[in-house]
């Protein structure tokens, strides 16, 4: 099987391939059920991107990278050409630069996978797996999301998200391609950007620095490890039913304090490291996701618990520096989560 994953330098993406490939000290063992004959990764290389992501599967033959942009129609038809599946995790990901800025997230989340979409349309690609966000249905104070809740984002990053979500499903219903789509929560883990929440603060701890909380910390989300979500998003590339959603998530709801105590902690660090900010514009307060139907039909479950999790992340970091170092820069938006 030739797999295409675009995005596939950035976080979450480049966990995917490395779990394709079986890397070496890779998090976790691979899907056995997933055997790609050729993995390539079209990835435009933006801030988020680094190359060094895929160092451990560097000389897997395998492996081809095409620096590329997923709105180039005519690079787009090219490589999606050859392959049997794409799996779509490109995108503009940070919530605070699209408040800052959104068209980048318009062009890229949407117009980019309406470009892949319909290439993969005129090539007849067997399967399309489209990695989109819980984000996409807002904020729920109690209780949790199935997959048949209504969208209803609030940033322009998820916006942009439930907009490439639903043209997506469109190709499914208009056209019968063979689309399936996974709505995920917040992940964590290592080669996270470093202006994330996580990374961000564990990064800023271990060099010494502050911590900067959002308003009161209350806001609550699901924290799943990176490798879990590739975990579900691999079942679902094998055995999800066309035109279908489903949720990821099932790992541990916390509030930001929460989540900042246990950095704290992990990093040998008091509260005198913590610094009130003004709250994010439109803070979504809590995210919350049922996952019955991925458990019940495809038989996933989160398999690393986040004192664990945690617990290897920032050991990582710490082990990592000179991966890190080099991406913190000054004008990186202060919070994220
Ligand atoms: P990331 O920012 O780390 O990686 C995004 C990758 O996409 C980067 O390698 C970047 O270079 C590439 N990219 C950006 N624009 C591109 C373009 N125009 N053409 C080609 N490549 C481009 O993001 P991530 O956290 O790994 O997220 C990956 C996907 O998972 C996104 O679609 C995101 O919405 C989704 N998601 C993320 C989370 C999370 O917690 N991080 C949770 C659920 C879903």
């Amino acid at each position: 099987m030739r797999i295409l994953v675009t995005g596939g330098v950035g976080f979450i993406g480049s966990e995917y391939v490395r779990m394709l490939l079986a890397a070496p000290g890779s998090t976790g063992p691979r899907d056995p059920q997933v055997e790609p004959t050729a993995v390539t990764v079209l990835d435009k290389l933006t801030y988020s991107g680094n190359p060094q992501n895929l160092a451990p599967v560097r000389d897997d033959r395998r492996l081809r990278l095409v620096p590329g942009d997923i709105c180039d129609s005519a690079l787009v038809d090219e490589v999606v050409a050859d392959h049997d599946v794409i799996v779509h995790f490109a995108a503009e990901s940070h919530v605070d630069r699209s408040i800052e800025g959104a068209a980048p997230f318009v062009v890229t989340n949407v117009l980019g996978t309406q470009t892949l979409l319909d290439a993969a349309l005129r090539h007849g690609t067997q399967r399309f797996v489209h990695v989109s966000t819980d984000e996409v249905y807002g904020s729920i104070d109690e209780g949790s999301w199935s997959e048949t809740w209504p969208l209803s984002p609030n940033s322009p990053y998820s916006a942009s998200k439930a907009g490439s979500d639903l043209l997506a499903l469109s190709y499914h219903r208009t056209h019968g391609m063979d689309v399936v789509v996974t709505r995920c929560s917040n992940n964590y883990g290592p080669y996270q950007f470093p202006e994330k929440i996580i990374p961000l603060f564990v990064t800023n701890l271990l060099d010494g620095g502050t911590v900067p909380l959002y308003g009161d910390g209350g806001n609550i989300r699901d924290w799943l490890h990176v490798h879990d979500h590739c975990r579900g998003i691999a079942l679902v590339q094998q055995k999800g039913r066309a035109g279908e959603v489903y949720n990821i998530g099932g790992g541990t709801e916390l509030t930001n304090k929460e989540l900042t105590a246990r950095l704290l902690q992990a990093c040998g660090a008091g509260w005198d490291r913590v610094v009130p900010v003004a709250d994010r514009k439109g803070h979504d307060r809590r995210y919350s996701l049922d996952i019955t139907k991925i458990s019940e039909e495809l038989g996933y479950a989160p398999s690393i618990d986040l004192e664990r999790g945690l617990a290897q992340t920032v050991r990582w970091y710490r082990e990592n520096r000179a991966w890190w170092e080099p991406l913190k820069s000054a004008n990186a938006p202060a919070v994220a989560a």
